[in-house]
């Protein structure tokens, strides 16, 4: 896979660098990441954040994070703190951290400044009815009857609105601008409505807040950024936030905003609104679930953050809206696993497989033989660890067959396999409970193949993965599927919920582990199970694992049929 630098030759960059050869700021470069405080953060928001940190690195700029916390509705300190851990949890280390709403007071004071020059007025309608004389696209607007009220008439009103003397609803701030503007958005824009909430982080200092428009450019400007980088439904937005600029006394000089595609997977929804409901209706357990397209949901599945790095910029950053596949995420977390996962055995579907010659020790025990085991092929400074082998094991259930079926080459009577870095083994006969079901293999096993390998040179066509009974310990293993069975969730209804996979996880209790993945895995690690996957040990509850991706790399397939 081709890892191009981030931004090397994006449209973006491009912009930047045009500003910088011409001056405009002075070679300086900040940019920001500015979250609504209303959910956690999901694999778009690290596209952002990739593309919005990873300029400002690309040009030894300086970036920050701003909470957007415009909104006390919706807002709250659990997500402030959620998106501070995950943003460092990615890798990124913003400068600073920064709230719009520390500029609450810079904001109301400039937006008394363009009620003085008559720039600004203060409307008593209702959304409503503001809302239908917006008019539409070759709809004309219609001017507010309060549209002409005097620089001192609404100086009044908006302090007043301030002081608390209205109660919600009864009146906004709307900038003056043009009511048959082609572009909505400049139709007299809101700018300020009444709430009579406590704010999570200016407590019930404020009982006015500013809306995103009019909050945005202004906090952008406030602190100084260059490059106001976001994603392309805010391009209608563009003209508002440079008319705002247009008309203060700013500090430093316009930033400028450029706009790029959101990030959109298959097979996921990332609307927090959605995902919200997914949590509220009990479809998953929470915004950690691993099942979730948030980063607390990735990273518990095992996701390592480095893989969603390299993803986000190996897609690049786009001018239009496309949907890319889940399968070239997960190839991503595949290449960085293979390197950094340690290799370990585990059975999650145990057959009980009992060695019949093999020997017992001087106390009549059956011997324990210790294996050295490598732990990661792809890189011998992972050393090995040692993994008990003895007479009773536990296998793959279907890894045997009573009798073979046609291409089977696993376990079978009379077939030889080999016990992976053990020895080679045949099963003799099986034991079956009432309903005819195997519940035991027996076989025997042929000392002078110790290591795997047979002295004579005879080949096996399988060799299996094994945990010693006695040695093995118990674990609950989660196998996960797509939350959305549909490419495109909601496309066929257009309702997203229609599509939801009944069966996105599978709880298999009794697996039997290799001892090393009690004691000597970290919680939170993310290991190979050999011939099954990468599977994440849960952070917080002992010996439970989720299945983070399946071995097999489907996205080579997806990516050469597309070709
Ligand atoms: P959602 O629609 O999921 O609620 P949002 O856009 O409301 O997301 P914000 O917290 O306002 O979420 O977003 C912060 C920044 O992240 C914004 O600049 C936004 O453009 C960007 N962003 C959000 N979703 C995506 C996405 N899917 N792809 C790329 N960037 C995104
Ligand atoms: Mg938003």
């Amino acid at each position: 896979m081709t890892q191009p630098q981030i931004g090397a030759t994006d449209f973006i960059a491009d912009a930047v660098r045009a500003d910088n050869t011409a001056g405009t700021y002075h070679g300086r470069v900040q940019t920001r990441f500015p979250p609504e405080p209303n959910g956690y953060l999901h694999i778009g928001h690290a596209k952002a954040i990739v593309t919005t940190f990873g300029i400002a690195e690309q040009f030894a700029g300086t970036y920050n994070l701003r909470l957007d916390d415009t909104n006390p509705d919706t807002e709250d300190v659990e997500y402030v703190d959620s998106i501070i851990d995950d943003i460092a949890w990615l890798g990124f280390h913003p400068g600073k951290v920064l709230y719009a709403s520390d500029y609450f007071e810079q904001l109301y004071e400039w937006a008394e400044y363009l009620v003085g020059k008559g720039l600004a007025y203060v409307d008593d309608q209702d959304t409503e009815t503001i809302s239908a004389q917006r008019g539409g696209f070759g709809k004309p607007g219609i001017e507010s009857p309060f549209r002409d009220r005097t620089p001192d008439e609404n100086l009044d009103l908006l302090r007043r609105m301030r002081a608390g003397e209205f109660p919600d609803g009864s009146h906004v701030l709307r900038a003056k601008i043009d009511m048959q503007a082609e572009n909505m958005q400049l139709r007299d824009p809101v700018m300020y409505r009444i709430r009579h909430t406590e704010h999570h982080h200016t407590g019930d200092a404020w009982c006015i807040y500013p809306l995103y428009d009019w909050a945005h450019g202004q906090s952008d400007a406030i602190e100084g950024v260059t490059h106001s980088i976001c994603t392309l439904e805010f391009a209608s937005h563009r003209p508002l936030y440079d008319w705002f600029l247009a008309q203060l006394p700013l500090p430093y000089e316009a930033p400028r905003q450029l706009e790029f595609a959101r990030l959109e997977l298959t097979h996921t929804v990332t609307s927090k609104r959605r995902l919200l409901q997914l949590i509220a209706d009990g479809t998953v357990t929470g915004w950690d679930d691993p099942r979730m397209p948030t980063l607390r949901g990735l990273r518990r599945r095992g996701y390592p953050a480095k893989a969603i790095r390299d993803f986000c910029v190996s897609i690049g950053v786009n001018k239009t809206n496309s949907r890319h596949s889940i399968e070239e995420l997960e190839s991503h977390v595949r290449t960085e696993l293979n390197k950094t996962a340690l290799r370990r055995m585990a059975v999650l579907r145990p057959l009980r497989l009992v060695i019949d010659n093999w020997p017992t020790g001087e106390d009549g025990a059956p011997l324990v033989e210790w294996f050295e085991v490598g732990n990661n092929p792809e890189n011998p400074a992972d050393g090995t660890r040692t993994v008990p082998f003895s007479g009773e094991l536990f296998i793959e259930r279907d890894d045997f067959a009573e009798v073979a079926p046609p291409k089977f080459f696993r376990l079978s009577i009379g077939r030889e396999v080999r016990l992976r870095g053990a020895y080679l083994v045949t099963a003799t006969s099986v034991v079956k409970d009432e309903a005819g079901n195997v519940v035991e293999v027996h076989a025997r096993f042929d000392p002078a193949t110790r290591g795997g390998d047979a002295p004579d040179g005879r080949k096996v066509k399988s060799t299996m993965h094994w945990v010693s009974a006695t040695h093995a310990v118990d674990a609950e293993v989660r196998l996960y599927d797509r939350l959305f069975s549909a490419d495109v969730p909601g496309e066929r209804t257009g309702e997203v919920m229609d599509d939801l996979n009944p069966n996105s996880v599978e709880v298999l209790t009794g697996c039997k582990l290799e001892p090393a993945l009690a004691d000597d895995t970290a919680p939170g690690a993310v290991v190979q199970f050999e011939r099954l996957g990468y599977f994440a040990k849960d952070a917080a509850q002992p010996m439970l694992f989720h299945r983070t991706v399946g071995l097999r790399d489907e996205w080579a397939n997806i990516s050469k049929r597309k070709a």
